[in-house]
């Protein structure tokens, strides 16, 4: 009999997972679940139309259906060569727009892309890739992070020689410094920067571009250049009381972590933010011994980043599920100190208000204070690009959007001639998947700017928007629709 409910994804008990960094949040498929779970697929493809980076997704799913997860691995490997980060982490906005969303379930797309990427240990021996012997050209890349090395290895697999100059001792930008090793293991990081460095990428650790190497030097000995260095400056709200030493900057709280220090947050955490790195500072916390987390967020529920999408609705699930508690639209405006050390939070409580036009801003509601015990606070109010690697000259001629983004040209060069960028410095959706598109973009666009299009290897080129009518931004909607 057919069946058509979507397979249950099985979760780690949250008592138990909330107090340990490797034990995944939801177990994986074993091969008949996920044989069960593919063959849903009716293989209409809209989803693809929502993927970022274009996967052939229909085809890959159809490939797990008939048992045969390597040519799932390899048709994803077309446009992107982490299927086993992305498989556990993307934010799955082809989930939000499958169809079979009001018949069972929408096909349970990131899970079956882990399932198919673990089965193997070694991507060599089931892509069989024939490297172009080396030409006589060489890209600087600077970053590695998933746009940095999206273009390294698409770029290296047609002969060109690629040096990865990165700043901090691992590779993975904020794939191994940002999200926690609960949700990404670090070997399944280093399975697939394994993978790109065996195909002959070059990769320089403990390499500050700015410090260690100046830009210039790159741009003279480089015949183009790749940006792909992310947003690692962060944003701090500057509330009275912050010059305390038990306050940090979340992707601080967490490089540090993920660099393996135990930081002492003591019993009582409060978070401010809400988006991605909000929750992992909030369930880091969990696993670094402190029991009362909570998260202030100065807007409503549905207005907190990420929603309205599933994934954004699974993140919650899984911090409530690990006892992290919300309290959205309240803004902190002290931090209480005694000596050093920030003893309580005081905040107000928010009324959101809908001016002509925009988003509803939240208004403090000043006449009442309210206060909060705290041992740590952690602060995910965003970051930005720290463009000091550039020097003034350069700093002056790269074109930036009101944003502080990247402005980049179809094929990604910036303003600067052979200077390419992609990723969070870039795009404005900060997401795993739309750095790996904006490194294929530039891998195209970089092999176009050095005249090596009529000796490409056309198998292993990025396809682009493939069957492209939707985006992103439809499977929001349709999301949104769905859930009202
Ligand atoms: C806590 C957290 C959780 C997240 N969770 C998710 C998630 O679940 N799903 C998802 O899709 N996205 C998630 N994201 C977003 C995702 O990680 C980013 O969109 C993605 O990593 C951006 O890739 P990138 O290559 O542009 O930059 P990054 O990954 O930031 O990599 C940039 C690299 O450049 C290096 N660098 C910068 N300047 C220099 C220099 N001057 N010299 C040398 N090296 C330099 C940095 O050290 C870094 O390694 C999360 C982000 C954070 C912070
Ligand atoms: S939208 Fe759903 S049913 Fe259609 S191809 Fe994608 S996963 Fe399969």
């Amino acid at each position: 009999m057919l069946k058509f409910d979507r397979v249950k994804i099985q979760e780690e008990d949250p008592k138990e997972r909330s107090k340990s960094f490797t034990i995944e949040p939801m177990k994986e498929y074993t091969t008949e679940e996920a044989t069960a779970e593919a063959s849903r697929c009716i293989g209409c493809n809209i989803c693809t139309q929502a993927c970022p980076a274009s996967l052939d997704i229909g085809a890959y799913i159809n490939s797990t259906a008939v048992g045969d997860p390597a040519q799932t691995v390899r048709i994803v490997f077309e446009n992107l060569p982490f299927p086993a980060i992305i498989g556990r982490v993307c934010t799955h906005n082809c989930e939000d727009i499958c169809v079979m969303y009001d018949t069972g379930g929408p096909l349970a797309i990131r899970h079956l892309k882990r399932y198919a990427a673990d089965q193997f240990d070694d991507y060599g021996k089931i892509l069989n890739v024939k490297k172009r012997s080396f030409i006589n050209k060489r890209v600087a890349v600077i970053g590695a992070g998933p746009a940095g090395l999206s273009a390294a290895y698409y770029l290296s697999i047609q002969g060109v020689r690629v040096t990865v100059f990165e700043s901090l001792p691992v590779m993975g930008g904020f794939m191994r410094v940002g999200i926690p090793r609960y949700r990404l293991p670090f070997e399944v990081i280093e399975k697939e920067t394994g993978y790109i460095t065996s195909n002959g990428v070059e990769v320089k650790l403990n390499t500050k571009v700015g410090t260690d190497i100046t830009f210039k030097e790159i741009l003279n000995s480089y015949d183009a250049v790749f940006l792909g260095v992310g947003t690692h400056k962060p944003r701090m709200t500057g509330t009275p009381g912050s010059d305390a030493n038990n306050l940090m900057h979340a992707t601080e709280f967490l490089r540090r972590t993920a660099l393996g220090e135990k930081l002492p947050v003591g019993n009582k955490v409060i978070v401010i933010g809400g988006g991605f790195t909000a929750n992992d500072a909030a369930r880091s916390s969990l696993r670094l011994g402190a029991n009362e987390i909570n998260i202030m967020y100065r807007r409503r529920e549905v207005d907190r980043p990420g929603y309205p999408s599933m994934n954004a609705d699974e993140e919650m699930e899984e911090s409530l599920g690990e006892s992290v508690n919300y309290m959205w639209e309240v803004t902190p405006f002290e931090y209480v100190k005694e000596g050093d050390r920030i003893v309580q939070v005081k905040y107000w409580k928010n009324q959101m208000v809908q001016d002509t036009g925009g988003r509803a801003k939240p208004v403090p509601q000043k006449e009442k204070t309210f206060t909060m015990d705290v041992d740590f606070v952690i602060e995910a109010t965003g970051q930005e690009t720290d463009f000091s690697f550039l020097g003034e000259e350069y700093a002056r001629q790269l074109r930036l959007t009101p944003h502080g983004g990247i402005i980049v040209d179809q094929r990604g060069m910036t303003s600067i001639e052979g200077v390419f960028s992609g990723g969070d410095s870039t795009n404005m959706t900060h997401d795993l998947i739309s750095a790996v598109r904006d490194g294929d973009i530039a891998t195209l666009g970089i092999l176009d700017y050095l005249n090596l299009m009529d000796k490409v290897n056309e198998e292993y080129l990025p396809l682009l928007d493939r069957w492209k009518k939707f985006s992103p931004m439809a499977a929001k909607l349709a999301y949104a629709d769905r859930v009202k």
